[in-house]
């Protein structure tokens, strides 16, 4: 098998599975439980949370543990009554949580990049919120997280200044970028940042929600108390555990997984035949997008299959509905380009070689399908 498509998902590492075991055995206190072991299990959680909020610059106080980054994107809009403005290829777990706030869509420049202007028009004085992911989960591209809090706090100058008191936040869901970009929330400007371990080696169903001092957000569930009673219900410890060590190995390989990414990128990009690509520039380095002019990504992923091949036309979600991917429309792509698109993500499981095959084996298939179509 040569699976390349690690946006959709990506395998629990060794490690992290080794560092999540005891938890479901000898270790499997509850974590509010009066007891000594007790006690060293709510320690050590506590302790991973805090592996996990230093891995973005942050502090374990800051961080609400929640069951994956939709939950996370949903408690983030907690936030806020109304007035939010989203990135129109955002996730669709932050467009439709933003739907209920009717919010309104920023319009992305043909290379996926925020259009900073038409953010700029639409900050009017009800905006409450701006929710821009790090890197977009379709494309790999990156958001100038940072440019959009310098203009956020120059609106909130001005709000000050003419006594205004509405709040504006920025949210970013750093899903898929979190094991390829060094993430700091200071630098980044968030007020409110998604994390989801189940893209970075860690187990699924397991997210966070970066909270800073200025955000003040309302429970997602009721009960226990627990996650500064904002998420009841007793802690998911083995899956923090394991989210600490992902992080841990995130943070170590970054660099060399970078560079290790951009070689293949390249190798790939030489080696394909008859392609255009998509994701040109500001993408994330494992991320290659490319179109097939004329022919049926659906119909060239199912044979990519029969031949071990695992590649994806888009969000695994929107493409299990077969609906055309929103992405590739936002930036503008005609529906021969979007039919024609696969979307390849490396990551731990692959090497070098199996990019040379992988390469072979797409252009065999497109050579295949070209053929059948010309008759
Ligand atoms: N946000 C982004 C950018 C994603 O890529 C994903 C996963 O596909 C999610 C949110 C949702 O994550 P989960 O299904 O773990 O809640």
């Amino acid at each position: 098998m040569i699976y390349l498509d690690h946006a959709a998902a990506t395998p629990v590492a060794d490690k992290v599975l080794k560092a999540m075991e005891p938890y479901f055995g000898e270790l499997f206190f509850n974590p509010s439980a009066a007891y000594l072991p007790a006690k060293e299990v709510s320690a050590n959680y506590e302790k991973a949370k805090g592996v996990i909020a230093h891995g973005v610059g942050a502090k374990a106080s800051d961080l609400v543990i929640t069951a994956g980054a939709t939950e996370a994107n949903n408690l983030a809009f907690t936030a806020i009554t109304d007035g939010v403005l989203y990135l129109e290829t955002e996730h669709v777990s932050v467009r439709r949580v933003a739907e209920q706030y009717d919010g309104q869509a920023i319009k992305v420049l043909p290379n996926g990049v925020i259009d900073l202007e038409d953010l700029k028009n639409k900050i009017t004085d009800g905006v409450q919120m701006i929710s821009v992911s790090l890197a977009n989960n379709e494309l790999g591209t990156i958001q100038p997280l940072a440019e959009i809090a310098a203009i956020i706090r120059e609106v909130k100058i001005d709000r000050m200044k003419r006594g205004i008191k509405t709040q504006l936040l920025l949210h970013s869901d750093a899903s898929q970028a979190l094991n390829l970009l060094d993430i700091n929330v200071a630098r980044l400007g968030v007020d409110l940042l998604t994390l989801n371990a189940a893209k970075v080696y860690g187990p699924k169903g397991v997210g966070a929600l970066y909270v800073s001092h200025d955000a003040s957000l309302s429970p997602l569930t009721v009960g226990g108390g627990q996650e500064r009673g904002l998420r009841s219900g007793t802690e998911n410890v083995p899956g923090v555990i394991g989210f600490a060590k992902a992080m841990e190995l995130a943070k170590k390989h970054l660099n060399g997984n970078r560079k290790k990414y951009t070689n293949w990128r390249k190798i790939l990009l030489a080696e394909l035949k008859n392609y255009e690509l998509i994701n040109k520039k500001h993408s994330l380095d494992n991320f290659v997008v490319v179109s097939f002019q004329g022919l049926d990504a659906e119909r060239l992923i199912f044979a990519l299959e029969e031949k071990g091949v695992y590649v994806a036309t888009g969000a695994a979600c929107a493409a299990s509905k077969g609906e055309k991917s929103h992405v590739l429309k936002a930036i503008g792509l005609d529906d021969a380009q979007i039919a024609g698109s696969l979307r390849i993500t490396f990551g731990e499981t692959n090497d070098e070689t199996q990019i040379h095959e992988a390469a072979k084996i797409i252009n065999e298939l497109t050579m295949r399908e070209r053929a059948r179509i010309n008759g």
